[in-house]
């Protein structure tokens, strides 16, 4: 096996184990063992999209450095076996040169497929191939014990496999893992359509998660935003090998005012991939980079969710835009950054809800349904070998369809009340609504309603097994706490 080089050049793939995987395996070890006993083993990893800001832990890291590449892509097979750090743009970068992608790519160039894997990712695929998770075939952890182990949905570390989504690298970190790979065209055809009412939207959601079409015609791809209540777009996308004009949102044009300007467009599959990546979906607005002038001399290349997010993690640091805020007088803002999934038929009742009480526009709408064992063609994605399991610490009932709501950004605290009520509120409302709240974020559950909601049993029995002395941080610790 060879790497895969960052610019995305392929170079000549054989079977042979990549000696620079072996390496980077044997640096970890020794990292691993240089933290002394009683000390947090953490990541030491150079990008994050984890919006929650941790409490600072000492300088001692796990060294990832060397587990970032694309060991080898098999065309014939349509799997990849990738390193736990590889970013997603890596990936795509190896794969789509085969006429290939992964089954869910999330949206965001530097998310990981260890991040995705275990902190779960969502895309506009996820209605037929479900989260990331859910196309692993095995992989390759190095637990919080210090032993590299190969999970696969049988055999004897299938517990592993199975609460690992969604544990948030609180029982190891995965060096490698083997993924499928689905054929894709070139091109991808957009359908833009308008609702005016959220019933009606959801409706063609389940008519597409049940056929994979609508109107006749397949759907490869769907995910949607919602301005308001009143006005919501759902776009369909269908991967083609026809040749034809598409659009560029990575210049002048911003892709998420185009769904209110246009009915039909078109996109290479690269760009559609990355299509909310330029403005950070639409969160690139306070930063100027959409104000037509400051756009123009905003260089491409710094025009992507990895330059805003550093920008904002040091606003967290350093919380200039906060203070100028405090002497105008300002309300103290709460930060209100959350995806989470509400099941079709209580959706348009929780976004109306979120509408009312939240009220922050535009929101990121994407269907996902778990995979199903199946023959394939029974439905859309049915037929996965790795779907037959079940994923305890992210339990999806299967058969459901889901939406996920995204809406990251901030509101101001009103009086008398308290930094976190609005946030407090939103999980209540998904809990009463049969949902679930995505965990990179902010979260306050108490320790109880987190375990019930979060498989708390299943989570304590791979803990023991996998890092039976806590030398990683505990997943209620990282997520609630902060830590
Ligand atoms: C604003 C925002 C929007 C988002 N939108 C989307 C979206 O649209 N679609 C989507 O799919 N996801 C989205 N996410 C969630 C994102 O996919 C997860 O947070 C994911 O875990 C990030 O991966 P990362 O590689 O950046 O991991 P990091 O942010 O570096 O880490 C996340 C957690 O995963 C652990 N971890 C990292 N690598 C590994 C590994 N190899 N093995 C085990 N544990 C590991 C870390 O310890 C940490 O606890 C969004 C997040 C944010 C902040």
């Amino acid at each position: 096996m060879r790497l895969v080089d960052g610019s995305g050049q392929r170079q000549p793939t054989d079977t042979r184990p990549a000696p620079e995987h072996e390496r980077a395996v044997a640096a970890l070890r020794a990292s691993y063992a240089a933290v002394p006993p009683g000390q947090p083993v953490r990541l030491a990893k150079k990008t994050s999209n984890l919006f929650r800001s941790r409490a600072r832990v000492g300088p001692a890291g796990l060294d990832v450095s060397g587990l970032t590449g694309v060991l080898h892509v098999d065309p014939a097979a349509r799997t990849a076996d990738v390193q736990g750090m590889c970013t997603y743009e890596r990936l795509v970068d190896a794969t789509l040169p085969h006429g290939l992608m992964p089954l869910v790519v999330p949206q965001l160039r530097t998310i990981t497929l260890g991040g995705a894997v275990t902190g779960l990712g969502i895309e506009s695929t996820s209605f037929r191939h479900g989260m990331p998770h859910e196309s692993v075939l095995e992989m390759d952890v190095f637990t919080g014990a210090g032993e590299l182990v190969t999970a696969r949905s049988d055999g004897d570390d299938a517990d592993l496999f199975a609460a690992f989504p969604n544990s948030q690298g609180s029982l190891g970190y995965a060096t490698r893992l083997r993924i499928e790979l689905a054929p894709i065209g070139p091109r991808v055809t957009l359908r833009n359509l308008p609702f005016a009412d959220l019933d009606a939207l959801v409706a063609a959601v389940d008519e597409v998660a049940e056929t994979g079409a609508f109107h006749g015609r397949p759907v490869d791809a769907m995910d949607g935003v919602m301005f308001g209540p009143r006005e919501s777009y759902l776009v369909l996308g269908t991967f083609t090998s026809e040749p034809g004009p598409t659009s560029d949102y990575t210049g002048q044009a911003i892709y998420y005012r185009s769904l209110r300007e246009r009915r039909e467009d078109a996109l290479t599959a690269y760009d559609y991939l990355w299509r909310w990546d330029t403005d950070w979906f639409w969160c690139s607005r306070p930063f100027g980079a959409q104000h037509p002038v400051l756009r123009r001399l905003w260089p491409s290349r710094y025009r992507r969710s990895d330059v805003y997010h550093r920008i904002l993690r040091l606003e967290d640091r350093y919380r200039v835009a906060a203070r100028i805020d405090g002497w105008r007088g300002r309300a103290a803002r709460e930060r209100v950054v959350q995806d989470v999934e509400i099941p079709t038929d209580r959706a348009a009742g929780f976004l109306r809800w979120f509408a009312e009480h939240v009220s922050m526009s535009p929101v990121w709408l994407c269907p996902l349904r778990r995979r199903e064992p199946g023959p394939p063609g029974s439905r859309p994605g049915a037929g996965s070998p790795a779907s037959a399991g079940d994923w305890p610490l992210y339990p999806l009932a299967p058969g459901r369809t889901f939406v996920n709501v995204g809406f990251w950004g901030a509101v101001p605290i009103a009086p008398g009340a308290g930094d976190g009520d609005v946030n407090r509120a939103i999980e209540r409302a998904v809990t009463d609504a049969e949902g679930h709240k995505t965990l990179y974020s902010d979260a306050y559950y108490d320790r109880e309603t987190f375990d019930r909601l979060y498989g708390g049993d299943s989570y304590r029995a791979a803990k023991e097994r996998y890092d039976p002395d806590h030398r990683l941080t505990g997943l209620y610790e990282k997520v609630v706490q902060r830590r």
